[in-house]
């Protein structure tokens, strides 16, 4: 099953490919998460990348395609896949459809996200993560027990540099001129299914398996 997942950020599409992910066997593939592993290992990839992504802005689409070509080409993809914040522009998706084909793979189905930008600012504002093990957590609705330590490995939690007021203001602008399009571009390959993002957790994940079970 090949699944991509278009949502602004802070729609929760991370949170759901997770459950995706443990529930039909397929790995989640989140570009954001990649390019902070290169950010954290000063690789050359992170050190351009760095920039970009403190502003809010996209990073390259070239530097993009080459880190996801490589990572479609694991073994673990063989059954699957789910891709979350990938792809973020036409380029991009032009490129996933090239990629794909060389590999004589379709995407089975397309997951919209839908939410209001007010949920999204609360959300993002709310939202830490572990600086060792990398678990997130919402003070508003998944708080720790302690909110400056990871309940997990008691590491500092901290609040991603782009979920500052200013920069969720910047990555919500630049979702609805880049990506937002690709809705378009999706509905028009009749690949679209859309799932309303403003209920709990599991009432979302519950929507998106009726969806997926099809393809299981
Ligand atoms: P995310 O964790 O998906 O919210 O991504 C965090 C940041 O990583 C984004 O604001 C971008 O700067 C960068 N990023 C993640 N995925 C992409 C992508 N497909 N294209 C360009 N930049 C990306």
């Amino acid at each position: 099953m090949n699944i991509i997942f278009i949502g602004s950020p802070g729609a929760g599409k991370g949170t759901q490919a997770k459950r995706i992910s443990g529930k039909y066997k397929i790995p989640h593939i989140s570009t954001g998460d990649i390019l902070r592993e290169n950010i954290i290992n000063d690789t050359e990839l992170g050190r351009v990348a760095k920039s970009y992504m403190h502003n809010g802005l996209l990073v390259p689409d070239s530097n993009i395609l080459i880190m996801i070509k490589e990572r479609l080409k694991g073994k673990d993809c063989n059954n699957g896949f789910i891709l979350d914040g990938f792809p973020r522009t036409n380029p991009q998706a032009d490129g996933l459809e090239l990629i794909l084909k060389s590999e004589n793979i379709h995407i089975n189905q397309v997951v919209v996200l839908q939410t209001n930008d007010d949920i999204i600012v609360e959300r993002l504002s709310s939202r830490r993560s572990c600086t060792h093990c990398g678990k997130i957590y919402n003070l508003l609705f998944n708080p720790p027990n302690n909110s400056d330590l990871c309940d997990v490995c008691h590491s500092k939690l901290i609040q991603r540099r782009d979920d500052l007021p200013e920069t969720i203001q910047k990555r919500l602008a630049v979702y609805k001129k880049q990506t937002e399009p690709l809705v378009q571009y999706y509905q028009d390959k009749n690949l679209t299914k859309f799932v309303d993002g403003s209920g709990t957790v599991s009432q979302i994940t519950n929507s998106i398996f009726q969806i997926l079970d099809q393809y299981d």
